[in-house]
């Protein structure tokens, strides 16, 4: 199996920032996954998965780790009477597609999501009231041990968090779905866009939420707008002026800028509301927000 060194994740986060990784690899198969797992295990290094990168900071000085990004039979989807089994790899649109077409509904919740099975699952993504811990009925996890089928509940699945850790990697899922009309999936489908088109700022380069919501009355995003801070800027990072709990590369950005602007917002939410604001972007590398 092929293991390239150097390359930069900066082509595989939708922020478009981040420095080279250790190693990097294209697996296309369980096989090659344990191989890769075993050879990372014998060098004692690190191993992370990169799904579509739509929730990733990349630290700028590089990733000491194996960065694996699944492909081939782990990018794909196949129906089975109200079952959607994935690859790990394959793009949430691809599974929401073959399950309309197959008239299955309960995916539409993804169709704003643009990340990667692996990655939905990693996050417990979601929208609309729903995520994947409601549709996945298993996942298949490879670790350098071996690999065994998870249930949700031994994934740990609450609000964007699973219990799993680097190392493990998420092969494949299954996806238990209800039948409904391809053409009431398709409108909702529709309406879903364009909600998101008119609040957040999709033909932008961000990650996605930068922060949780916390345990209040105000999301992060209001939360972030009262304290001003709509198109505040650091270098060629800014806080989307359309939602204030995203940063866009509003170009040249580095992922020390996002850092230092997660920082910042932090900062000020602190001070106006004494809340303490969690990330949802995953950090990759040395990366950490500064003390409050
Ligand atoms: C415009 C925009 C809108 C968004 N809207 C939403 C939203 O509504 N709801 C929401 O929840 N999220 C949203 N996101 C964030 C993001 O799309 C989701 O968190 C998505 O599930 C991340 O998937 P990914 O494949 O891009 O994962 P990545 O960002 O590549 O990785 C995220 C984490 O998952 C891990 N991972 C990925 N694949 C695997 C695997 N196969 N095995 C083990 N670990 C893996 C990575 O190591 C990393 O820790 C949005 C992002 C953008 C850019």
């Amino acid at each position: 199996m092929k293991v390239d060194e150097g390359v930069e994740l900066s082509r595989y986060t939708t922020l478009g920032t981040g420095g080279p990784a250790r190693a990097f690899a294209r697996p296309e198969n369980a096989d090659e996954v344990a191989e890769l797992l075993q050879w990372a295990a014998a060098r004692d290094l690190a191993v992370a998965v990169v799904g579509l990168g739509s929730n990733l900071l990349a630290a700028d000085a590089g990733v000491g780790a194996l960065v694996l990004k699944l492909g081939g039979e782990l990018a794909r989807v196949e129906v089975d009477g109200d079952v959607i089994r994935a690859g790990a790899g394959a793009a949430n649109a691809v599974c929401l597609h073959r399950a309309r077409d197959a008239g299955l509904g309960g995916f539409e919740f993804a169709c704003a999501i643009p990340g990667t099975i692996g990655g939905g699952i990693w996050m417990n993504a979601g929208a609309y009231g729903s995520d994947f811990s409601g549709v996945l009925e298993r996942a298949l996890v490879a670790t350098a041990d071996g690999s065994g089928w998870l249930a949700p509940a031994e994934l740990g699945l609450s609000y964007r968090h699973s219990e799993l850790k680097h190392g493990e990697v998420v092969l494949e899922a299954e996806f238990r779905l209800l039948p409904r009309p391809s053409e009431e999936i398709r409108a909702d489908v529709r309406e879903l866009n364009a909600r998101r088109k008119e609040a957040q700022p999709t033909s932008k380069r961000t990650f996605g939420s930068v922060f949780k919501n916390p345990d209040h009355e105000l999301s992060a995003g209001r939360m972030l707008d009262a304290c001003g801070l709509r198109g505040f800027t650091i270098g060629g990072a800014c806080i989307s002026p359309k939602h204030a709990n995203f940063i866009e590369n509003s170009g040249g950005a580095t992922t020390a800028d996002a850092v230092a602007l997660m920082g910042e917002a932090r900062r000020r939410a602190h001070e106006e509301f004494g809340v303490v604001l969690e990330h949802e972007v995953e950090f990759f590398g040395d990366l950490d927000l500064p003390d409050l």
